[in-house]
């Protein structure tokens, strides 16, 4: 056995703080105060450190991220160019396009004058279930570090600083705060650390976020983690922040290496962990430590005085720009899954009806809900997408098909009128418990969250009224959304009077996907009413969410989807669109199945039946099951693209461009199917029983095949690996360079992904079936063949034993493909002792 030099797979080591700045940052560090120097390490509010006028130090403002940068606040007046979420970046494979859009993000952040971005999500697919699936990158820790340490790098090469997240093991959501996650050393190393130490010793990270659950025991805002290897091996000299609350102690916290303790004010450090210091229970130097650690990221984004930031200011990218480039990216990481008969790219020029059906059809679903949803500037459906692609080309006509209950939607747009302004929204008056009024605002929408809002939080009450309109006669249910005591009265009439318990046991869950009471009122077309919801606020909270909100009548589920059947009839091609929603994948829960919600599936299979030109746009973050799949002309997967969805997907149809994708995780056929489904620990516990086997791994192992394996994806020509070339025997330690051949034998340009896959037949010690260790892209004319250069990494060769990286000489076997099952070459590689 030979020893791997760990690192050597990685780019170089850049941008340690020079000299100055190191002096900078311990001169200012002397010249605090223990009192001076506590008070730096837990946020002064939700969303911001302390300053420090002695010594120069401003506040550092953090933002989620990271599909977009919200800001400071989280409402409609602060919008944010929403980008596509996590699995559709890493569908893409594309290390330069996440750079590009690093460097948006950073433009955006300096816009809401933001510091650090709280992304990239860098947790693995280890469940399709996940709820945060869609904001985490794939099931291949490879894949999910190349793309992550590109969004690290464009971000901070812009000077604004990123935090992978949430280290480590914070792959599922179940029992989040609490779980106990049993997983061996190796599985840790080979999978769920090294997507962070790639982002940390390639990319240099600035920040790490340290999860909420435990791992082997030891919560992760106290666990031996964070010192080996974070800051002890890989030689993190950024900072670590907790997830917010996720610290849980004063002196095994403060002993272990967390700096940062989010949000604050109040949290379990200041005065106690002074005390903790004063009595010898914690080290001063350890306390020392961490203020250096944040006074070096201020050094960097440019909030310590007399030095220059680690990096100029990005320019400022005009609004059309961002929008192109979210276009662009979205339908870079659209994955064509199935096209029967080269049935897409649509010909818009034999098209004359086109119906655009289904719930996601007029509303398309941009992103997931939790934490990272932004609320964006606008969001393109792919109905408008479409319409704005064929202008009076062709008719294009809309059936909705199905509802997918989802209960209230947040009141908005010509349905409400704010009774003070008389204009289209509500009204929202801030009391103190004398009835005083102490702020008012009015609003555009009936969706309210007040979070680290000082004026809301510690209001008595808040009340929202309305003029709502009718704007057809039926039956109308109006209600809250929320958690706590609200009184809802309309139309003179008290709708609802009492207590909502949260119906989730997760903050996060509660503020966010919250449980709904409402009213059934029948309504006159034309007719309006005025709504007036009062919230007591409950003393202490540091947040407040909730909607006034009203379900619409509609037609009985059974004539819309005999509509969309007609309106497929009578069309040339018919799109249907469908989808999950943000109350699905979300935060703080996972998902209980893999199907459609709604009658989506039958509609999808009422519609192929009347039109054998019927395109499917799955509109989801992960992996939803189709049952239909083979039923249908071509399968297109658009996951939640951000803002762009619509012209993004028109682009793709149309053949504007190529759907660019490859899928960066298993799509499987039914649940029962998954080789790792279940994300429920037991008795606290969940143990990673599988260990290396997850993803691709473990549908190899398992020998099922999935509806589309990690990797597939179809473009609008095809490829041909013609050759394969790589050293036939290379010593311990050193990167195996791989020259493939590659035609395209179809009949227009493009570009195709090549994935490397290592094989260890007779191997001496465990291992996966199979493993990705490389992938490039390549660019070619019809007939034409290129070449592609890809390196395997020594790390690929390496496994993880007996405390330390080691290789285990002998003959690997290098495979060249298309996805995880269609390899077309191999070659044997003999790698050294
Ligand atoms: C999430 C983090 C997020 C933080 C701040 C937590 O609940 O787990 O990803 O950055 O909230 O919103």
């Amino acid at each position: 056995m030979a020893v791997a030099d760990s690192l050597s797979a990685h780019p170089q080591k850049t941008d340690h703080p020079p000299e100055a700045v190191e002096r900078r940052v311990a001169d200012a560090l002397g010249a605090l105060s223990l009192e001076q120097k506590v008070r730096l390490l837990t946020g002064a509010d939700f969303w911001s450190t302390y300053p420090e006028p002695a010594i120069g130090l401003r506040r550092m403002v953090v933002s989620d991220g990271p599909v977009g940068v919200r800001g400071e606040h989280w409402d409609e007046r602060d919008p944010s160019v929403s980008l596509p979420s996590a699995t559709a970046l890493a569908a893409t494979w594309d290390e330069a396009l996440l750079e590009r859009l690093g460097a948006l993000l950073a433009s955006e952040a300096r816009r809401k004058g933001v510091d650090v971005v709280l992304g990239p999500t860098v947790n693995l697919h280890r469940s399709p279930l996940g709820g945060r699936h869609f904001e985490c990158f794939s099931e291949d820790p490879l894949l999910t570090g190349r793309i992550g340490a590109a969004y690290v790098r464009g971000l901070q090469a812009h000077g604004v600083g990123a935090t992978p997240k949430h280290y480590v093991a914070n792959d599922s959501e179940t029992e989040r705060f609490t779980v106990d996650v049993r997983v061996d050393q190796r599985t840790l190393r080979e999978l769920y650390l090294a997507p962070f130490e790639r982002m940390v010793v390639g990319a240099r990270a600035w920040l790490v976020m340290a999860s909420y659950n435990a791992v082997n025991g030891a919560t992760m805002t106290e666990n031996a983690l964070l010192d080996v290897p974070l800051k002890d091996e890989w030689g993190f000299d950024g900072v670590v922040i907790s997830d917010w609350t996720a610290t849980r102690s004063t002196e095994a916290a403060a002993r272990a290496a967390l700096d940062l303790v989010m949000p604050g004010p109040e949290g379990p450090w200041g005065r106690a962990l002074v005390a903790a210091v004063q009595s010898g229970a914690v080290p001063e130097k350890a306390i020392d430590d961490k203020v250096r650690r944040l006074l070096r990221l201020a050094a960097r984004v440019g909030a310590l005085e007399g030095v220059a930031p680690a990096a100029p200011a990005p320019a400022q990218l005009p609004a059309a720009e961002a929008a192109r480039l979210v276009r662009e990216a979205a339908a870079a990481g659209m994955v064509l899954v199935r096209n029967q008969g080269d049935a897409l790219p649509l010909d818009a020029a034999s098209l004359r009806r086109v119906a655009v059906i289904g719930p996601g059809a007029a509303q398309g679903r941009i992103q997931g809900g939790g934490s990272a949803s932004v609320h964006p500037h606008y969001a393109v459906s792919p109905l408008d997408g479409l319409r704005a692609a064929l202008g009076q080309r062709a008719e294009v006509l809309h059936a909705l098909g199905t509802r997918i209950h989802e209960g209230l939607v947040p009141v908005a747009g010509d349905q409400v009128v704010d009774p003070v302004t008389g204009t289209a929204g509500v009204h929202v008056r801030l009391l103190d418990a004398r009835g005083h009024v102490v702020h008012e605002e009015h609003r555009d929408v009936g969706r309210l969250t007040f979070i680290g809002d000082e004026r809301a939080t510690r209001a008595a009450t808040i009340e929202v009224t309305a003029r709502f309109r009718a704007a057809e006669a039926g039956r109308y249910r109006i209600g809250v959304a929320g958690v706590g005591a609200y009184r809802l009265a309309g139309g003179g009439q008290v709708l609802f009077d009492g207590m909502i318990a949260p119906d989730k046991d997760d903050l996060a869950a509660a503020l966010l996907a919250p449980p709904q009471r409402a009213a059934e009122l029948s309504l006159a077309a034309g007719q309006e009413i005025d709504l007036a919801l009062a919230h007591s606020v409950f003393p202490g909270t540091i947040a407040v969410a909730f909607s006034l909100g009203a379900e619409v009548p509609a037609l009985p589920d059974d004539e819309e989807l005999a509509r969309a059947v007609e309106l497929a009839r009578s069309s040339d091609v018919a799109i249907v669109v469908v989808g999950t929603t943000e109350a699905i994948e979300s935060e703080g829960f996972d998902r209980s199945t893999l199907a459609l919600p709604g009658r989506q599936d039958e509609l999808v299979r009422a519609v192929a039946a009347v039109n054998p030109r019927t395109i499917v746009l799955v509109n989801s973050g992960g992996p939803v099951t189709l049952p239909w799949r083979d039923e249908v002309a071509a399968v297109l997967l658009t996951w939640f693209p951000g803002q762009e969805l619509g012209n993004a997907a028109a682009d793709v149809l149309l053949g504007a461009v190529e759907p660019g994708g490859r899928l960066p995780t298993t799509w499987p056929s039914r649940d029962e199917d998954v080789p790792v489904l279940s994300t429920k620990p037991e008795n606290g516990k969940l143990v990673y029983v599988e260990g290396l086997h997850v993803g691709y791994r473990a549908w190899a192992r398992a020998g099922v095949t999935p509806a589309y394996p990690f990797g597939h994806g179809l473009g609008y020509t095809r490829w041909e690996i013609v050759d394969m070339a790589a050293p036939a025997s290379v010593a311990a330690g050193a990167a195996v360079e791989v020259r493939v051949q590659v035609r395209n034998v179809g009949t227009r340009r493009g570009r195709h992904m090549i994935q490397l896959y290592l094989s260890r037949p007779g191997s001496a010690v465990e291992r996966p079936l199979l493993w990705l260790a490389g992938f490039a892209s390549v660019e070619a004319e019809p007939d034409q063949t290129a070449e592609v250069v890809a390196t395997v990494e020594p790390r690929a060769f390496a496994h993880w034993a007996a405390g330390r990286w080691q290789v285990e000489p002998g003959v690997f076997t290098l495979h060249a493909g298309h996805s995880a099952t269609v390899l077309t070459r191999q070659t044997a590689v003999n790698v050294g002792a």
